[in-house]
């Protein structure tokens, strides 16, 4: 069997600076976590709003365990759609204020599945550029002709609307608050070109849920857009702590979907225990609003001081703070003499982001303490003198 080609790969990898590896890292998702024993400020974990290690939701866990077993056992539309995964769906409609939801076994596997049950061969889909890998790969998947129009930017995506066929539908997809940039798209503008040109539009609230008032509901509810999205999608393994994902929208949406999209249809539903933690987490989102105000007024703090150190944040305003560094080798030297340091902020280098563009993707968390910021920033101002002398 001729394997070298896994040797070159890898060697092609290394020599670009682009290696990746794994890090372990011990004890819970807390706002400090355990690397090689040694414990470090945890900015790199989407467990906003810091329910992943809460008591209430490993309770849920475990009483969902004893009472309905492990295992889901089947798919959804053979003997695996229990009473927890309807219960849950019905909490996430509530919370988004549509007529129905449905709950997916995680955020790739719903972008990768939806998008091709909306649009296929002969449609066109409008895609910022900065969308997620599993959009992108569902925008592959659906066959259609993809048109990227530039981040956030409105006249390219009037531009493509306009020259888009008349035949066939047109979407638009976006995330409402992008993964690594920290930034929120105009998604009043974005639904208002839908109307005008006959599209419709499909939202990533993968970052968003949770964490945009009113009640963690996310970006569209705030704008008091959901009548106007046709779909929107959000994750269960970010601020709320568990795992999955999910579609709010239309019955005739969730219909749709439970008869077509093949990354619903055919595969083993997410286990009970599973269920009952995001149950549990979307009673805690809707009882401890103070959860999100504290999220707020930490990612000022970091914000303001890291702004104050002279370090360019771009244009987020949110929970997650991309640190703008440019190179990749680079990028990666100053997020590991951070860790060296007690800090923990991933490095993101291409393909998750574009080429010179490489940053430390900074994401805070409620349960972070303003002592822990402080800390922190004094580490950030330590290690840029460093690292600029060096
Ligand atoms: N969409 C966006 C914007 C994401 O950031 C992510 C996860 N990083 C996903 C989808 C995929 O979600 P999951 O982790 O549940 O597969």
């Amino acid at each position: 069997m001729n394997t070298s080609f896994l040797q070159t790969e890898l060697k092609n990898l290394r020599d670009k600076g682009l290696y990746r590896s794994l890090r372990r890292v011990e004890g819970d998702q807390g706002s400090t976590l355990l690397i090689d024993d040694r414990e470090v400020i945890n900015f790199s974990s989407n467990n906003y709003l810091g329910l992943a290690n809460h008591p209430a939701l490993r309770a849920a866990a475990k009483e969902a365990i004893d009472r309905y077993g492990c295992g889901s056992g089947a798919s959804r539309l053979i003997s695996g759609n229990m009473t927890l995964h309807e219960e849950l769906e019905d909490k996430i409609a509530e919370l988004k204020g549509t007529e129905g939801a449905l709950v997916f076994n995680s955020g790739f596997q719903a972008n990768t599945g939806v998008i091709p049950v909306l649009v296929g061969k002969g449609d066109v889909i409008l895609s910022d550029a900065l969308n997620h890998a599993s959009i992108i790969d569902g925008c592959r998947l659906s066959r259609s002709e993809v048109v990227v129009y530039g981040h956030c930017n409105m006249d390219q995506l009037e531009l493509a609307l306009k020259q888009a066929p008349v035949r066939g539908r047109k979407l638009i997809v976006t995330e409402s608050l992008f993964s690594m940039d920290g930034d929120e798209a105009p998604l009043a503008d974005i639904v208002s070109l839908a109307e005008k040109y006959g599209a419709t539009v499909m939202v990533d609230e993968a970052h968003a849920t949770g964490v945009y008032e009113p009640n963690g509901a996310g970006l569209v509810a705030k704008l008091g857009l959901g009548d106007r999205i046709l779909i929107q999608m959000g994750t269960l393994g970010k601020a709320l702590g568990g795992f999955g994902a999910y579609i709010a929208g239309t019955k005739a949406l969730r219909e749709l979907l439970i008869n077509r999209c093949r990354s619903f249809i055919f595969t083993t539903s997410l286990p009970p225990a599973v269920m009952a933690i995001s149950i549990a987490a979307l009673d805690l989102v809707k009882k401890e609003p103070q959860r999100r105000q504290e999220l707020r007024e930490n990612s000022e703090q970091l914000r303001a001081g890291l702004k104050a150190l002279g370090f360019m944040l771009g244009d987020s305003r949110s929970q997650i703070l991309p640190l703008m560094v440019g190179d990749a080798a680079r990028c990666m030297q100053l997020s590991e003499l951070l860790l060296e340091n007690g800090v923990f902020a991933q490095g993101i280098r291409p393909p998750t982001v574009p080429v010179y563009t490489s940053r430390l993707r900074i994401t805070l968390m409620a349960t972070h303490t303003p002592e822990q910021i402080n800390q922190a920033l004094q580490i950030f101002a330590e290690v840029a003198q460093k690292s600029d002398r060096g």
